[in-house]
């Protein structure tokens, strides 16, 4: 579930070190087309699979709630994020910088991880709800790891860990893939890798440094929902992960984390309403 740990991705801002752009900043001028401001557009969960479902109007205004809150912060990292006009030109265009962005990925895990291979069994429940939630498991490295989560994912890897995956039931095993297709789908990696950059380069930007884990909480309840809303079963194994982890670690999140306690409301809150849709259709 968690990301490429902090050290990680500053091992990984080190190798995009090519991109120094930021090493003088004024902070005179506001830029108001920040590359950013892509990530600020609707997201998602608005036009997931909420039509198919009977209590629509319910779960529409409660993922409406979050899309609303997530704007917000957008908003209020983006009046953070201050860089003159010289340095948003030198910037090259977001799709170039999230390609460098891959390959560096790439070209890290390829060096970190064992090459020890991942079983068939769950190769193919890999690309089973890849495709499912809308990715070409063609596109995606599928990685061995020894991490502390189950599953992490960059925008264009997946990695595992075989041992803390297959001791979960099948129900958790989809959801957390699903959970990680969400981070994949909506390129949360590469979006967190260059906000760090920009904070690095702003090193007495506080405003910035508090919005940040704020960020992440939202990507991992975004990517929760999504997961959640690709079916009951899905939702059922957030719960039962949720109910895992508080029963292992407590209710304590971690620093980028919302708390697991938060999380199992949330899950518990959705599921409701998705069978709701259920009983209403029998
Ligand atoms: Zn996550």
């Amino acid at each position: 579930m968690k990301k490429l740990t902090n050290k990680k991705v500053s091992t990984l801002v080190i190798i995009l070190g090519s991109m120094t752009l930021f090493t003088v900043c004024y902070k005179t001028q506001q830029i108001a087309n920040f590359p950013l401001n892509k990530a600020i557009q609707p997201n998602l969960i608005d036009d997931l699979t909420v039509s198919t479902l009977a209590d629509k109007e319910s779960l529409s205004a409660y993922l409406k709630s979050f899309d609303e809150q997530e704007n917000t912060l957008w908003h209020e990292i983006t009046n953070a994020i201050t860089i003159t006009k010289d340095e948003f030109i030198a910037i090259k265009n977001e799709q170039e910088w999230r390609s460098d962005y891959n390959e560096s990925v790439q070209q890290m895990l390829g060096k970190k991880q064992s090459k020890q291979l991942i079983s068939q069994k769950n190769i193919h429940l890999i690309n089973e709800v890849l495709t499912s939630c809308g990715i070409d498991p063609k596109k995606i490295t599928i990685k061995s790891s020894n991490a502390f989560s189950p599953a992490a994912a960059t925008d264009s890897t997946l990695s595992i860990n075989e041992e803390k995956f297959n001791a979960l039931s099948p129900k958790m095993q989809k959801y957390i893939l699903a959970h990680e297709s969400s981070h994949i789908i909506n390129q949360d990696h590469s979006t967190r890798c260059l906000i760090d950059e920009l904070n690095d380069e702003q090193k007495n930007n506080n405003q910035l440094k508090k919005l940040i884990p704020q960020l992440n909480k939202f990507f991992e309840i975004k990517a929760d929902i999504f997961a959640m809303l690709q079916g009951e079963e899905f939702a059922e194994g957030h719960i039962e992960f949720m109910e895992l982890c508080i029963r292992l670690y407590g209710n304590k999140p971690g620093k980028n984390h919302p708390s697991n306690g938060e999380r199992l409301e949330i899950g518990q809150h959705l599921l409701t309403m998705m069978q709701n849709k259920s009983s209403n259709q029998v």
